[in-house]
């Protein structure tokens, strides 16, 4: 027989729960084993995938085909299929011409992707093919944590965090290693549009990620972008592959994760693991991430031992199981509903185009809040403080509807993952599980003052600010004051805050609070 593994948001060899399953069953029985990954354009549009996101896959390519064909001894085809029906079209025809008889993957919980899965399945289960999924995107699966009393999902993040640490601390969560395939000569027969060697899968992934540019620059909110310029800083940011995502777990680990929990606060410093990027396309296994932090806790404190920082960013990495468990329980999230689903009937949210524009412009007079939107533009990366501050202002200062700062999000994210995204967006604008209560609203520029105490961080995305004291920038007042006619810095091209805090605070709780 001859078996395919599927590659999708889990570029790796390491842990890789499908993988080897697969290889297990083939060496088990005699298998032949193949490996394909679909580049999908007019998918990814759709979904409003970044192009930065889009270009990291396109570099992890060739990285995956070349330790799968030296570690496993098995052939990645990668393969350009516009949208997720031409894939199933695809696989149908691949595993008719290549008498595939088993094809594995590992699940993924948006919407599109799992209708996708459940017609290939259908279609296969004609032909008597088999399609395995496993679970391997979360430490522990969607719906594995549940109430103690039922089983329902936990609404909260508090009793989910302590289940969920719970039954980690009693389970032996182990990686997954796959076994090389012998003696495995096997090529699929090419449709066109696809490529084998890598020289030619990075001449296709070019080939999709420049066309990709083309499209994305057309849309209406990333007009203003210099995408170039964000895709250089990117991959100087983000080195492809899984030895680089591995080596920058273990310098977090070995240098970083004990200052985490006071640090993880402070934009300018940098201080978090910046593994999302990896985590979003599977290029590291989040069981990797929490084993490896369990281990210099064990390490520091011994068994029972307990460290402030470490259980904080082992915390973290729960926020993001959380969000997959709550999309899972709630698939309505990714057709754009809220998850309390009364404050779409009740909140009559702005649509504005000028305030949209100037919120993703980084010009809306409000200095941390233009800086942050301005590294995310220049790099494809935002702090996560940042991403509440900016994410509040735009849905509770300007009242603009989360759901245009979600996609906004999404568009420039090199992160980018529909359930964490979404729960972040929900969480600021007080509609998602577990939220900000609708009457605390962060002010931006109190933000700053703790945040960003000397303005570093602003001034760095903002230079043309580097003559204004902090104590002038992290106060409306002053800013309002010093950058009018007449004031100390007048001449200054950056506009005074477009809205006042005080008032538009009013206005939010007011709307929140309308029956
Ligand atoms: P670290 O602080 O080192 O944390 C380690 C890992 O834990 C992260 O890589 C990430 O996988 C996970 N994590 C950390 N915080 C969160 C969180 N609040 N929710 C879910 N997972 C978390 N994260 C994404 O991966 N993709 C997104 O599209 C995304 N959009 C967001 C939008 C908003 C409005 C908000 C408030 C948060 C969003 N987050 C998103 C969560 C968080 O901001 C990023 O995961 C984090 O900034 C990534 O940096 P890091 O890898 O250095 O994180």
């Amino acid at each position: 027989p001859h078996y395919l593994m599927w590659f999708r948001r889990d570029l790796r060899l390491h842990d890789n729960t499908a993988l080897t399953a697969l290889c297990e069953r083939a060496q088990a029985d005699h298998a032949r084993v193949s490996a394909v990954f679909f580049l999908t354009p007019e998918q990814w549009h759709a979904h409003d995938t970044s192009l930065v996101q889009v270009d990291h896959i396109a570099r992890t390519l060739p990285i995956l085909a070349k330790a799968l064909q030296a570690q496993l001894n098995i052939t990645l085809t990668v393969q350009r299929c516009p949208s997720f029906a031409d894939c199933i079209d695809e696989l149908s025809i691949l595993s008719q011409d290549n008498n595939i008889r088993c094809i594995m993957a590992n699940h993924e919980y948006e919407g599109n992707e799992i209708d996708r899965d459940e017609k290939l399945a259908k279609q296969l289960a004609k032909d008597n093919i088999e399609f395995v999924r496993w679970h391997d995107q979360c430490i522990l699966p969607p719906q594995s944590i549940t109430t103690n009393d039922g089983d329902s999902m936990y609404q909260v993040f508090t009793p989910f965090y302590k289940k969920w640490r719970h039954t980690l601390d009693i389970s032996s969560i182990q990686m997954h290693e796959a076994t090389a395939i012998n003696n495995n000569k096997t090529k699929l027969k090419l449709s066109k549009d696809s490529a084998t060697t890598l020289q030619d899968i990075e001449a296709l992934s070019n080939k999709v990620v420049s066309a990709y540019q083309k499209s994305r620059q057309k849309t209406d909110l990333s007009q203003h972008l210099d995408m170039g310029a964000q895709l250089t800083k990117a991959r100087a940011a983000y080195p492809a592959g899984e030895t680089a995502a591995c080596q920058r777990l273990n310098d977090f680990i070995a240098d970083d994760i004990d200052d985490y929990d006071i640090s993880r606060d402070t934009p300018s410093l940098e201080a978090t693991s910046q593994l999302s990027a990896y985590l979003t396309i599977g290029v590291i296994s989040p069981r990797l991430c929490y084993l490896q932090a369990s281990l210099a806790q064990e390490k520091l404190h011994g068994n029972d031992g307990d460290n402030e920082d470490i259980n904080r960013w082992i915390s973290e990495l729960a926020w993001r199981d959380f969000y997959r468990h709550v999309l899972v329980y709630k698939p309505a999230l990714i057709r754009h509903k809220a998850y309390k689903e009364e404050t779409d009937k009740k909140i009559d949210w702005s649509y504005d185009k000028d305030g949209l524009e100037a919120w993703c412009t980084g010009k809306t007079g409000v200095p941390l809040v233009d800086a942050a939107i301005r590294s995310l533009n220049a790099t494809g990366f935002m702090h996560n403080r940042l991403r509440m501050v900016t994410a509040m202002f735009l849905t509770k200062d300007l009242l603009i509807d989360w759901r245009l700062g979600e996609r906004y999000f999404m568009q420039q994210l090199i992160d980018g993952d529909f359930a964490s995204n979404n729960g972040g967006w929900q969480w600021s604008a007080s509609t998602g599980t577990d939220s900000a209560p609708y009457f605390r609203i962060m002010n931006p520029f109190s933000q700053g003052k703790t945040h960003d105490k000397d303005g570093v961080f602003i001034k760095t995305w903002l230079p043309e600010l580097k003559d204004i004291p902090a104590s002038i920038l992290h106060s409306e007042d002053k800013m309002r004051k010093e950058l009018a006619k007449g004031g100390k810095f007048a001449d200054i091209d950056y506009p005074v805050p477009m809205v006042e805090h005080k008032a538009a605070r009013q206005l939010a709780i007011a709307e929140f609070k309308k029956s």
